[in-house]
């Protein structure tokens, strides 16, 4: 069976790319009927920010891609939180010591201090592996007895790895392909630290191996920890997982990765949810008025495409669809302009009622009481315009409010004989009984032809004064939804 897991750590907010992540672990789940469950690695506690675990699961819940299996829910191989699985990456620490793969490091950071700085006064890049083990304070150097000794007293120490070395590691990941290492280049990586906790690679391989994670699916700054990864697997005689190491999502100018600084630097959110600190606020998608749909359809194609030029999927179509050996190796740039585009996509396809319905809040904070009725026709002229129900406002306002101003480079449209034939214009729509759009517009148009009255003489001026400037949408719509009254006013109004 596919399990796949999600598995980020509770160090601050989830960042654009990590649900880039949950969201290919989920579409892979999906699509081959299996289990996508999130866990929690919360065992540096260094790192822990309170609040971070919550708006994990909130921001994937507002997403739609909630998990099958986490932390109060189908724990099937529960706890899914790392520090409440302390005492049992212990056995396994201990496991690796005495099967050999593993060692005690007593180092003080001192010590390890001024080896790294005497290996770099000889010009050489300090690794604590092979090289060096002999030089340093580990159980591989000093006597069984030495060392259990030194435990009971209370020393502080750490576990390490045993990396074997003189190997070349030839590895099979699903985006990369054939990926190469050297053993004899790798760190021997601490996998329990002095505080009792494991560190990121023991709990992870141990859970990942516990909650029978098929795939490993995760961003590509993890790829440089696949051959401890393997190794690890290797020393526990279990059987690795699949890998699969997602591309980068770069920014959207130069080839950097997308950092979580960008996104307010360059006015756009790179997390899901808004994110409140004493520093200050950084701005969530949901909070700028995305819908849910198309940040998970704009997360979806970044990195991955499914070989057509299709581009709108909703969620069920981008499970049918997804391919992870279709997943691209390059980066994907980041693009928020296009993040915008896929936004006025869901929006133009919801329903006027609900669109009708978000805008109510706008339009009775500004003041207005208006029928719900007149709402959803606004609504209707205005969201092909629109990325956001945000900007609704600024699109229809003259639709509840007379103009004050008028729009001066406009204004030039407006000559001697325009109050003239405004005032006619005013007889013309008074006559009319039967005030809807298209009949308007007949009559009007019926006016100027026999008149022999030029279209521009009297649609710009018109427009001018219902609007205040030449925008909008079609004029006699706006004339219907305003009435009689309310046209005629304004037309009053701007000539005078
Ligand atoms: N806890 C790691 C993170 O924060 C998980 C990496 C992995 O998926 O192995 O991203």
């Amino acid at each position: 069976q596919v399990r796949v897991r999600f598995a980020p750590s509770p160090t601050g907010p989830l960042h654009i790319g990590g649900v880039r992540t949950a969201l290919f672990n989920y579409l892979f789940a999906k699509k081959n009927n299996g289990v996508f469950f999130l866990r929690i690695e919360d065992t540096d506690q260094n790192r822990f920010v309170p609040g971070a675990e919550a708006y994990i699961m909130e921001a994937l819940e507002w997403l739609g891609i909630s998990p099958d299996e986490t932390i109060g829910k189908n724990e099937k191989f529960g706890p899914y939180r790392q520090s409440e699985r302390k005492p049992l990456y212990r056995e396994y620490a201990d496991k690796l010591i005495n099967s050999g793969w593993a060692y005690y490091a007593f180092d003080s950071a001192e010590a390890l201090d001024a080896a790294r700085k005497e290996q770099e006064a000889q010009g050489n890049t300090f690794i604590y592996n092979h090289t060096n083990r002999e030089l340093l304070d580990t159980s591989l150097v000093i006597s069984a007895e030495e060392t259990a000794e030194r435990i009971a007293n209370g020393d502080a120490y750490v576990i390490r790895f045993k990396t074997p070395v003189g190997e070349t590691l030839h590895l099979q990941d699903i985006v990369r392909g054939d990926v190469k290492f050297e053993t004899s280049l790798l760190d021997d990586k601490v996998l329990f630290k002095s505080d009792g906790m494991p560190t990121y690679h023991l709990a992870n391989i141990v859970d990942d191996h516990l909650m029978e994670t098929s795939h490993v699916i995760r961003g590509e700054e993890w790829l440089p920890s696949m051959p401890l990864h393997v190794l690890l697997y290797r020393a526990f005689g279990w059987d690795a997982p699949e890998f699969a190491h997602l591309p980068l999502i770069l920014k959207p100018v130069g080839n950097g990765k997308l950092s979580k600084r960008d996104g307010d630097k360059l006015g756009f959110p790179v997390f899901p949810l808004e994110w409140k600190t004493e520093e200050g606020i950084s701005s969530g998608y949901r909070e700028k008025g995305f819908f849910p749909e198309a940040v998970v359809n704009f997360l979806a194609l970044l990195g991955w495409n499914d070989g057509t030029d299709k581009e709108i999927y909703n969620l069920d179509e981008l499970v049918a669809a997804f391919d992870l050996n279709r997943v691209h190796k390059a980066g994907a740039k980041f693009d928020p302009e296009k993040n915008k585009w896929f936004n006025h996509q869901y929006l133009i396809k919801q329903k006027d009622e609900d669109l009708a319905k978000a805008f109510t809040p706008i339009v009775t904070e500004k003041g207005i009481s208006t029928s719900e009725d007149k709402l959803i026709k606004i609504v209707s002229l205005i969201k092909e315009r629109a990325n956001f129900v945000s900007e609704f406002w600024d699109l229809s306002d003259f639709f509840f409010v007379a103009p004050t101003t008028y729009d001066e480079k406009a204004s030039k449209n407006w000559k001697a004989e325009t109050p003239a034939l405004m005032q006619e214009l005013i007889s013309v729509l008074k006559e009319i009984t039967d005030f809807t759009s298209v009949n308007i517009e007949t009559i009007v148009k019926d006016w100027m032809t026999t008149n022999e009255i030029g279209m521009g003489k009297v649609m710009q001026p018109f427009r001018l004064s219902l609007v205040g400037a030449l925008k909008g949408p079609h004029l006699f719509d706006i004339v219907e939804l305003i009435g009689k009254e309310e046209t005629i006013s304004r037309i009053q109004k701007a000539i005078t």
